[in-house]
C-alpha cells in the first residue's frame, strides 16, 4: 500500500480484516494523508495540518464504516465571505442575495431576479466554471463572490476550468446556510489522528513512515515490489510514469499560521476573502471546529491559518488537480499506462487525479476492495 492517506487506510484495513497482511508505507513522517491533524504546540487547540477537513456524506455504507472508527461531533460547517470589507454567508442563498441587492426580496421574488440575471447562460450546456457559474447565479452574484476567489484558488482562468467544480456549490432560495447538502456530518470527536490510527491498528497492518516508494534504498520500493506482490499506489499518478506523458496541473497551498492573543478572532471556523487584492483564499480559525471543546481551549489566545494558493511544482505537495483540456488528454495517456500496469491498482485523490472528498475516497476504496482486490489479484 502506497501512502496512509484514507483511500490507502480504507483498502489496507479491509484486507487485513479478510485475513490478508499488508505493509502500507508513506514518504511522510505520519500516517493519515491530507486528513492528519494534532495539537497546536502553543494552544493546545487541534490543527488540521493539511487544510481544515470536515467529514459530511450521504452514502450510509461509508457513513457505517467511518462509525466503527471514530464517533463524529454535532459540528455544522457554515461559511462566511469578505467581500469588499462586508461579510456575506455562503453558499450563496436568500440571506446573501439580500444583503447583495439590499433587498427583502421573498424566495420567488429571488429566483426570478436570478434567473432574469443568469439567462446569458444556459447552465446545463456551460463549457467551463464560468459558464456554468454565470447560468447558475448572474454575472453581479459571480464577479463578487466566485471570480476573484477561483481565480486565487485556482490560479488559472475560470474559462480554462472544469464546470463540476463549482457545481459543489449548492444555491438555495431559503436563509439555510449549510455548507454540506449531506444527510450525515460532523468532525471526529477525539480528533483525525486517533480515527487514522485506529483503522491501522490491526496486527497484520505494518506502517512505515518516511519510506518513499521510489527510494530504491528502503526494501519496498518500486523496482523490487512491482510484479511480486499487489500494490494500490494512492501517490501522484504522473510521478508514477517518471512523467512520460507530461507534468498533469495540480494546485498546492501554503499555510501561515498565526496565534493571536485573544480568545476569538472572527468569531467562525472559515472566513473566506473574495477579492482580488487579499492575497489569501481564506482565514481558518480551529478553536471553531469544537465547540464542545471550549472549557479545555485557551480563553485568551486563539489559533489562525491564513490559506495562500498556487500551483504546484515537482517538490510541492499535489493537492488539487487543476483538469483543463490539457490535464485531461494527459489523464486519458496516464490511464492507459496504468490499465498495463500489472498488479499496480491506482487509487485516491492523486492516484486518479481527481476532485475526490474524504467520503468519495472511502466509497471508491470499498469497492475496489470489493469488486478488485478481494476477488483475486489481492492474494497475498
Ligand atoms: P491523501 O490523503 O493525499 O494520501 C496520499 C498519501 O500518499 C499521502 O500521505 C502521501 O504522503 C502518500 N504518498 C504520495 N506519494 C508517495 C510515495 N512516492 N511514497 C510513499 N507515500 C506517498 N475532504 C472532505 O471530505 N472534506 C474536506 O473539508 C476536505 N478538505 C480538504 C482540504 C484540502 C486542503 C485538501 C488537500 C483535501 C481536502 N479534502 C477534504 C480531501 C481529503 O483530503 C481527501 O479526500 C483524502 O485525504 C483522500 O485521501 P487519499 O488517500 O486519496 O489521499
Ligand atoms: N468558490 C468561490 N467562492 C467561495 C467559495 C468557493 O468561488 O467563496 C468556488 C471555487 O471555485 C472553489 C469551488 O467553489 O474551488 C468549490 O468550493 P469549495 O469550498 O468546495 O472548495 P474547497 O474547500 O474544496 O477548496
Amino acid at each position: 500500500m502506497v501512502g496512509s492517506g484514507l483511500f490507502g487506510l480504507t483498502v489496507a484495513e479491509r484486507a487485513a480484516d479478510a485475513g490478508r497482511r499488508v505493509v502500507i508505507i508513506d514518504r511522510r513522517d505520519h500516517l493519515g494523508g491530507n486528513a492528519y491533524s494534532e495539537a497546536d504546540p502553543d494552544t493546545g487547540i487541534e490543527v488540521h495540518r493539511y487544510g481544515a477537513h470536515l467529514f459530511h456524506t450521504s452514502n450510509p455504507t461509508v457513513w457505517e464504516y467511518v462509525n466503527r472508527f471514530t464517533t463524529f461531533t454535532a459540528y455544522v460547517h457554515r461559511v462566511y465571505t469578505n467581500h469588499r470589507g462586508v461579510v456575506y454567508p455562503l453558499p450563496i442563498n436568500l440571506g446573501t442575495i439580500n444583503q447583495f441587492f439590499s433587498a427583502a426580496h421573498t424566495p420567488d421574488q429571488a429566483r426570478s431576479l436570478v434567473q432574469e440575471l443568469a439567462g446569458e447562460f444556459d447552465q446545463k450546456a456551460a463549457r467551463n466554471l464560468e459558464e456554468r457559474a454565470i447560468g447558475l447565479i448572474g454575472r453581479p452574484l459571480y464577479e463578487a463572490f466566485i471570480r476573484d476567489y477561483t481565480a486565487k484558488q485556482w490560479q488559472t482562468d475560470p474559462r480554462e476550468l472544469p464546470a463540476e467544480v463549482i457545481s459543489r456549490l449548492p444555491v438555495r432560495y431559503t436563509y439555510d446556510n449549510r455548507y454540506f447538502n449531506d444527510t450525515w456530518e460532523g468532525l471526529p470527536t477525539d480528533g483525525y489522528t486517533a480515527w487514522l490510527e485506529r483503522m491501522a491498528d490491526h496486527p497484520r497492518i505494518e506502517v512505515r513512515l518516511s519510506t518513499d516508494f521510489f527510494d530504491d534504498r528502503q526494501p519496498a520500493n518500486r523496482r523490487a515490489t512491482v510484479g511480486q506482490v499487489p500494490i494500490v499506489y494512492t501517490g501522484a499518478i504522473d510521478r508514477y510514469f517518471d512523467y512520460a506523458a507530461g507534468e498533469l496541473g495540480w494546485r498546492t497551498l501554503d499555510f501561515e499560521r498565526e496565534v493571536l492573543p485573544v480568545g476569538d478572532f472572527q468569531g467562525t471556523s472559515v472566513m473566506n476573502y473574495a477579492d482580488a487584492d487579499v492575497p489569501y483564499t481564506r482565514i481558518h480559525e480551529f478553536r471553531h471546529f469544537h465547540p464542545e471543546r471550549a472549557d479545555r481551549y485557551p480563553s485568551d489566545r486563539t489559533v489562525v491559518m491564513r490559506e495562500f494558493s498556487r500551483f504546484a511544482g515537482r517538490d510541492d505537495e499535489p493537492y488539487y488537480p487543476v483538469g483543463t483540456p490539457a490535464d485531461r488528454a494527459g489523464l486519458l495517456a496516464y490511464r492507459d499506462l496504468a490499465a498495463g500496469e500489472q498488479g499496480v491498482h491506482f487509487g485516491g485523490r492523486l492516484g486518479t487525479y481527481q476532485y475526490l472528498d474524504m467520503h468519495m475516497a472511502i466509497g471508491s476504496a470499498l469497492s475496489m476492495w470489493r469488486n478488485v482486490l478481494c476477488a483475486g489479484d489481492g492474494a497475498a
